[in-house]
């Protein structure tokens, strides 16, 4: 039940934002790593598409690199959250390299159903967006069965080998109407092609968009905290233009906030992507009330509990030092 409105200057917040479990999982991972270890723990990549993340576990000692051959041999590594493909794998177990997978168990799952599509000798469409971390490893999986569909349009002209053998999968972290658009296209001309056995497209990231379009029609700006890389970061802010927000602007803190996005709005919308420290959302909340949208109602579309268990290895190591 919504409190009624004074028609002055307010906030809408949408819950659920900011963390979800794989990112929770993986930075206190790395976190742990650090307390256990002791520093340098090395991460592949960032370890969730968060600069403010990132640098304040690089305060603590974590080294982030690009690939397993930047880390000494025999150190720990920490995998990051968007997953890894076996090339990576087998690169690291080469340095003797002693790994933490933080991979999202919710990533690991399409890694699976793509090794099993393989097996299958299925053709894969893998929807996601082209170069990004989480793609890679899926990809890596099974190269030889794997094309991307990185948009709507490439749907309307990839060439398949067998359309009656054909599934699509997808990166976790998408836009729900965008990623449905694409798989009408490729239906249209594939009428075979297989679903794949659950969502990839994971909860937080839908409950994240569901929460901003039930905002974004009555939101003269929409401002996202997230990081530039941030995919589903970057898909709220297109998400909440598309059900209606008149602006939305993404920034990774109150400083990338612009004064002149202010003009005439009375109504904002403020969300964060699945990998944003709530912090970063409540100093945004403190810039606006120093510009008058003191009023702040959080708008909820649902309640999110879940927690995933540490990686098992580190696990293993936390009991064994207990
Ligand atoms: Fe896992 Fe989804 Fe979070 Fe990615 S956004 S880490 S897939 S829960």
């Amino acid at each position: 039940q919504r409190a009624a409105w004074d028609g002055g200057k307010r906030v809408l917040l949408a819950a659920p934002r900011g963390y979800c479990a794989g990112v929770d999982r993986a930075v206190i991972a790395v976190e742990k790593a650090l307390d256990l270890y002791g520093a340098p723990v090395y991460v592949r990549k960032e370890i969730v598409h968060n600069k403010h993340v990132v640098k304040t576990l690089q305060a603590r000692g974590a080294v982030f690199v690009d690939e397993t051959d930047a880390v000494p041999e025999g150190e720990h590594l920490v995998f990051s959250a968007h997953g890894v493909s076996p090339a990576v794998r087998a690169a690291a177990e080469a340095r003797s390299l002693q790994t933490i997978d933080a991979t999202c168990p919710l990533v690991t799952k399409v890694h699976k159903e793509a090794v099993r599509f393989a097996k299958q000798d299925a053709e894969i469409l893998l929807i996601g967006h082209t170069g990004h971390e989480e793609v890679e490893g899926t990809a890596g999986e099974a190269p030889e069965h794997i094309t991307i569909v990185d948009n709507p349009d490439v749907a309307d002209r990839i060439e398949v080998k067998d359309p009656d053998n054909l599934v699509w999968l997808s990166q976790t972290t998408l836009s729900v109407d965008e990623t449905m658009e694409t798989v009408r296209r490729l239906r249209q001309r594939f009428p075979n092609l297989q679903d794949p056995p659950s969502e990839d497209i994971c909860y937080a990231t839908s409950n994240r968009q569901v929460a901003i379009k039930k905002i974004a029609p009555e939101a003269d700006l929409v401002i996202v905290v997230g990081s530039a890389n941030s995919s589903n970061s970057v898909r709220l802010a297109e998400v909440a233009l598309d059900a209606g927000a008149r602006a939305a602007h993404r920034v990774d803190n109150a400083g990338e906030i612009d004064d002149a996005w202010f003009a005439g709005v009375t109504t904002v919308g403020l969300t964060s992507g699945a990998s944003v420290p709530e912090v970063l959302v409540d100093e945004v909340l403190a810039h606006l009330r120093e510009r008058g949208y003191g009023a702040v109602e959080e708008v909820t579309t649902a309640m999110e509990d879940l927690q995933f268990a540490l990686p098992t290895d580190l696990r293993r190591d936390l009991k064994a030092a207990n």
